[in-house]
């Protein structure tokens, strides 16, 4: 059976994220033979390239583009890719499992009466039918779901689904959606954004993590941590036991109510093991923890376990990387 999918581009700073390439090129897999059209809702959204999104499997590329989009309002995204959906008529709409993706998915879905299903990690077709796999009990069970209805929208967690490999002969169809936003339509108004700098390499998209917990002991203990991260191109993550000790900010915790990753690589630095914080990292493809105690639960789950002070051990890495 083909399908019409809908792919909405996840945007930072003005750059496509990768978790888009993976939609991409699932959608164009399940797509069989039927149209993937990526959407690109965004202020001056010049920068952002058609192109890219057509190598991956955009067929179509909708852009809405607007200075009242340039900050993340609810009603204004919903109004917008409500449009869209009425203008392309997916039988899928794909987004991120990011913050914004987690409002915006069932608030639109609401709008058509649509099922929805969240946090996806692998889609496939069965028997004509999209079954969604998504973990629940914090990571330790997975479920199949299949959703009823012309229409679903899922939310896909990043670094779960290939993002295959690029073909630079593709081009993409580019069409601009008006976008009619009166002032009076909106809800919400930002005023001021604050954003908080964890500088070095974007946390939710790395390939490696080096992540301290409360054996770091404080701010200062971070700093092998943040040495081997250099070396490894990492970015650092955090236990909630080390932010909730002020060791670090609150938008480095990994876990249940922190951010969940899947780098290929995950360095758990003087970290317990704790469910909640497995619960964020626990599907990491390697995982190699220090811990100066044999028995911390984190050895259960690590591919590459080193029993010893976590203040000798990382120089020595550091040292023997830089060598490498
Ligand atoms: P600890 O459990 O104190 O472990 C410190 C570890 O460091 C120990 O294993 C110790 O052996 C080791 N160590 C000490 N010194 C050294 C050294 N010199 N060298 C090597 N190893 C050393 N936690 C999260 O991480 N993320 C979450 O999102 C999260 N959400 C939660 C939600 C709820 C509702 C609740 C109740 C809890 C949540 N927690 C979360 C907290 C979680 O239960 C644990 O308390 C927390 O993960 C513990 O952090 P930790 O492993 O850094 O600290």
């Amino acid at each position: 059976m083909s399908r019409t999918i809908l792919v909405l581009a996840d945007l930072r700073n003005g750059a496509v994220r990768n978790v888009t390439f993976e939609m991409l090129s699932t959608a164009k897999k399940l797509a069989n033979g039927g149209a993937v059209i990526a959407s690109i809702i965004s202020n001056n959204s010049g920068s952002i390239k058609a192109e890219e999104l057509a190598h991956h499997g955009a067929d179509k590329v909708l852009v809405a583009d607007s200075a009242a989009l340039e900050n993340y309002v609810p009603d204004a995204y919903a109004s917008v890719l409500e449009t869209m959906i009425k203008d392309v008529n997916p039988n899928l709409v794909l987004m991120a499992h990011s913050a914004i993706g987690r409002d915006l998915a069932p608030k639109v879905a609401a709008r058509f009466g649509a099922g929805q299903v969240s946090d996806i990690i692998d889609v496939t077709e069965e028997g004509g039918n999209l079954v969604f796999t998504r973990p629940i009990y914090a990571g330790k069970a997975f479920t199949k779901n299949t959703v009823a209805g012309d229409l679903v929208l899922a939310t896909v967690r990043p670094n779960n689904l290939p993002a295959g490999e690029a073909d630079a002969s593709r081009s993409a169809e580019v069409v601009n959606v008006s976008v009619d936003l009166p002032a009076d339509s909106l809800r919400t108004f930002i005023k001021e954004v604050v954003k908080k700098s964890t500088g070095g390499v974007d946390l939710s998209e790395a390939k490696v993590i080096v992540s301290g917990g409360r054996g770091v002991k404080s701010e200062e203990g971070f700093k092998p941590l943040y040495e081997l991260a250099e070396v490894l191109g990492a970015a650092v993550g955090a236990s909630r036991g080390a932010c909730d000790a002020g060791y670090c900010d609150y938008a480095l915790q990994i876990g249940q109510t922190g951010k969940v990753v899947t780098p290929d690589l995950y360095f758990a630095v003087g970290i317990s093991g704790a469910i909640q914080h497995l619960a964020g990292m626990s599907n990491s493809k390697v995982i190699v923890a220090i811990n100066k105690d044999p028995e911390a639960p984190i050895f259960k789950v690590a591919d590459y376990g080193i029993v010893g002070d976590l203040f000798d051990i990382v120089p020595i890495l550091v040292e023997e990387l830089k060598k490498v």
